[in-house]
């Protein structure tokens, strides 16, 4: 397991490794790191953490990502347009 940041909030995260295809929104329980790799549609890939992951829309862009900000240690929020 590699310590890495998540590209949202920037958080110090542990990554589970391998990069997810499938949006699995809400089926992970955390047990495997707490951060992965996801690719979007657009062909785009980022590192986040499961909070960011949480407070996503179901179909993320790169631009949803640079609005995650880091709350706290369990939580993190998209910034207002
Ligand atoms: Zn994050």
């Amino acid at each position: 397991m590699a310590k890495d940041s998540c590209d949202g909030c920037g958080r110090t995260v542990t990554v589970a490794g391998g990069i997810a295809n499938i949006w699995t929104f809400g089926q992970d329980d955390g047990s495997e790191g707490s951060a992965i790799t996801l690719e979007f549609e657009d062909g785009t890939d980022h590192l986040l953490c499961y909070p960011c992951m949480e407070v996503l829309p179901d179909n993320p862009t790169a631009e949803d990502v640079e609005r995650l900000e880091e709350v706290d240690a369990e939580t993190s929020r998209l910034a207002e347009p």
